[in-house]
This record gives C-alpha cells, sequence and structure tokens, in this order.
C-alpha cells in the first residue's frame, strides 16, 4: 500500500498498478491479508481538477528523473494526472485545451518538503501549547503558504493529535487549498520522549516496550497515517517491534533516532532493525555509513535549521559550545552520506522560531544541498522525486510522467544554472488545477 492519495474506489485499498519491486512486491503479497484490518479511507478526491486539458509547450523540461532536460517539451494535463509528455510537436494538443506557453522558461515538478510539522507553534505568536484548534488554523495556513510558493506537497511527520489527519482530509474533500499533507499522525515515542517536550504537547503518542510501540504503530496506521514516524529513546527490543509492525502493515517507517550527543546506539538499532529512512543527519558514526548505505535506507537531513540553530546558539556562550560543535558537524556527516551514495531528500523541519522563514527555509535547504557538492539536478531530484519516495508516494507524485498526479512549477529562470532560480515560480499547477500564474 501506498500512501492513499486518490483512489478511484471510495473505500478501497486498491495496489496500484505501477511495476512492483523489493518492498512493493512485499507489500502486494501482505496486502490481501491486511485488508480487513486496514481503516476505510473515504473519498480521497484532490481540489478539483480542470475539466478543459491543460498543456504546458516549448517548456525546458526537468522531469525530475534526474536525465538530461529535454529542451522544447509538450506537456499534456487531463484531469488531475499527467497524460502526455514528450518533444513539442511529436505529443498532440487535444481539441480545446488550455495552452500555456513556457519558451524560454523551465518545467519541473511540484516541490516537496519531506520534514514538516504542519501544526508546531509559532512563537512568539502563538502560545507554547496550543489547543487543536488553533493548531488546524495554523495549519492551514502554512499549506496554504507551501502553496504559493512551489511546495505541492508536504510529508508531516507528527502533528498534534489529529491535525495532520484533519488537514489531509480537509484538503482530499477540497477544502483546503494548500500543499498536499501526507501524515504520519502522531509520531510514537517512548513515555517522556522526545516529542513530549514542553512546547510539542500531544506531537507524539508515548508507549513503552515492544507491545506498546506495536500498539502505536498500529494505533496511528488505523487512524489513516500514510507512514509512520519513531522518536528516540527508545530499547532496540522497542524499535526493532516497531520496525517490523509498520512493514507487516505494509508501511514506510522513518525514525529519529539521536538528538545532540552521541546516542548512537539508536541509530544502529534503527538499521539493524530495517527501518526505510531516518531524519536528521545530525549524529551519526562512520562506521554506520556504508550499512545505512547498504541497506539502501533513505535520510531527511534537514540541515538548514540546524545551522540557523547552530547560530543562535553560538551566540549564547561557552555552555553551548558542544551544541555548537555538533552543528557543524552536521555538514561533514552530510558529504560523508552523500559519498556513500545514501539518497538524501529536501525536509525543513521548520519548527517553533524558525517557522516564521517558512517557506524560505526550504529555498535554504536546497541550497544548502548545492554548497555541500550536489548539483543543481541533484537538488532538483532530492526536492521532488526523493521527496515522494521518503513519503512512500512514488508511483503518484515527484516526477513529469503520464499517469502521475499533475503537480508542476514553470520556473522563469533555470535551476540549473543557479539553484536560487528555484525560488522564481511564475505559474504553480497542483492536481491538474492553476493554483497561480
Ligand atoms: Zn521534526
Amino acid at each position: 500500500m501506498t500512501a492513499n492519495l486518490k483512489p478511484t474506489v471510495s473505500g478501497s485499498n486498491q495496489v496500484s498498478g505501477t511495476k512492483m519491486v523489493g518492498m512493493e512486491k512485499r507489500r502486494a503479497v501482505h496486502a490481501l491479508l491486511f485488508v480487513a484490518l486496514l481503516p476505510i479511507t473515504a473519498v480521497e478526491a484532490a481540489p478539483e481538477a480542470q475539466v478543459t486539458p491543460l498543456v504546458v509547450t516549448h517548456a525546458r523540461l526537468v522531469d525530475g528523473r534526474g536525465g538530461l532536460p529535454l529542451d522544447d517539451a509538450t506537456i499534456v494535463i487531463t484531469g488531475d494526472r499527467f497524460s502526455a509528455v514528450g518533444p513539442s510537436g511529436q505529443v498532440p494538443i487535444p481539441e480545446g485545451a488550455e495552452v500555456l506557453d513556457a519558451k524560454g522558461r523551465v518545467v519541473i515538478p511540484g516541490l516537496i518538503d519531506a520534514h514538516i510539522h504542519v501544526s508546531w507553534p509559532q512563537v512568539p505568536l502563538d502560545p507554547p501549547v496550543p489547543n487543536r484548534s488553533q493548531a488546524a488554523f495554523r495549519a492551514a495556513d502554512l499549506l496554504r503558504r507551501c502553496l504559493l510558493n512551489g511546495i505541492t506537497t508536504v510529508r508531516d511527520v507528527a502533528s498534534i493529535e489529529d491535525v495532520g489527519f484533519a488537514a489531509k482530509r480537509a484538503f482530499q474533500e477540497g477544502r483546503l487549498e494548500g500543499s498536499r499533507p501526507i501524515v504520519c499522525g502522531q509520531g510514537v515515542s517512548s513515555t517522556g520522549g522526545h516529542g513530549t517536550e514542553s512546547n510539542t504537547q500531544g506531537l507524539v503518542m508515548e508507549v513503552d516496550g515492544p507491545d506498546g510501540f506495536r500498539r502505536g504503530v498500529r494505533t496511528q496506521l488505523k487512524a489513516g497515517a500514510d507512514l509512520i514516524k519513531v522518536l528516540c529513546p527508545f530499547s532496540r527490543e522497542e524499535i526493532l517491534a516497531a520496525v517490523e509492525e509498520v512493514h507487516l502493515h505494509e508501511k514506510f517507517v522513518t525514525v529519529h533516532p539521536s538528538l545532540f550527543k552521541a546516542q548512537y546506539d539508536f541509530l544502529r538499532w534503527t538499521v539493524e532493525a530495517g527501518a526505510d529512512c531516518f531524519e536528521h543527519a545530525y549524529a551519526v558514526p562512520d562506521d554506520l555509513i556504508p550499512r545505512i548505505a547498504e541497506k539502501r535506507m533513505y535520510c531527511v537531513p534537514t540541515l538548514s535549521i540546524l545551522l540557523i540553530l547552530g547560530d543562535q546558539y553560538e551566540q549564547r556562550g561557552p555552555d553551548w559550545a558542544w551544541k555548537v560543535k555538533k552543528y557543524r558537524e552536521c555538514k561533514e556527516i552530510f558529504q560523508k552520506l552523500r559519498k556513500a551514495g545514501v539518497r538524501m531528500a529536501v525536509g525543513t523541519d521548520a519548527v517553533a522560531e524558525n517557522m516564521s522563514e517558512y517557506p524560505g527555509l526550504f529555498f535554504k535547504e536546497t541550497e544548502q544541498f548545492a554548497a555541500l557538492g550536489c548539483s543543481p539536478m541533484d537538488v532538483i531530484v532530492a526536492a521532488t522525486r526523493l521527496g515522494a519516495e521518503v513519503s512512500d508516494a512514488a508511483d503518484q507524485l515527484g516526477t513529469i510522467e503520464p499517469g502521475k498526479l499533475a503537480d508542476l512549477l514553470i520556473l522563469d529562470k533555470d535551476p540549473l544554472v543557479d539553484i536560487r532560480n528555484l525560488r522564481t515560480a511564475q505559474v504553480i499547477v497542483q492536481g491538474g488545477k492553476v493554483i497561480k500564474r
């Protein structure tokens, strides 16, 4: 099962028709066993798609797959999906279509922020512990700002109580114009663990013991989680049980394995457990990097917020020195992971005081990837296709290919020349609907 973005039949649990590999195959085998246990997902309609076909012509196309750009491409959108993509002149333009001439401009897939918390407090505007209603309005505001800047999908890795689920439902019902939320619900953490700090009440479900972690996973899946997030601290037995439980349900699991001190065992056990991804490249021991690469684990490094906080902590004096040192190390860790071939997606972890910088923080993150040695093409892939992969939605999102949901940006300037040009979206299309031009 992949993220339930838009099943064609209400309440069905269809397996995608795309070619199945690896985990997907395992999923298909188990799918039948678990259909009865899975929650009924109600009608998951995207915002109203255009009836008139939409065609973008003469674009320089960077499709998110990482290959060479296609100069002078034509992209046809029928309903909420891409229906044809190819060189202009070879792709027929449907009669009556609305045509956008993108000559001299660059088309890329909609951007994906792979690490966000839609309901986090925005200090100093909000009280430290918001209630659910405040959190819901905040989520709506944030998602709208994301969309208007070209971030057509976000991966919400823990929100207060049921706010993530509510945001997803509102989007699917067409009541929320904003970035498409792919959600984990609450994170799963131990009693008093990460995510239970005073300003994050309700962000995680507190559980203990292997059975408790299994219950946490099942509870979030029952409520409609697209993926599962587990946060440290946990015992080896607890993370092994949690990851096994998620995979038993054919879902994707990501782990926040350590804080800033050398709590390496959390990541070691996470790798051993076979988790699909880990968040924050803050504390990764050298000897573990080849194992992470070998296991094909993903990482969402969330560099920018770390560096911003590092600057702030530096100003607070010597007591914060160890934390500043950790912040500085993250750049080295990123480069080691990259050289080892670990696939990393762009995610901001925009929280608290840095939320006001959103969505500028997203672009800062892409620029940080580039500054640390990624080519512009690699950065675009990290901000699109890999974002879809870590959202467990690669069969629906992340690239411009026939059959996928039609999310694209028409950029005024070429991001392959300068990655800062990702900020120049002139037209934003989400699910076939023109949001901004
Ligand atoms: Zn986070």
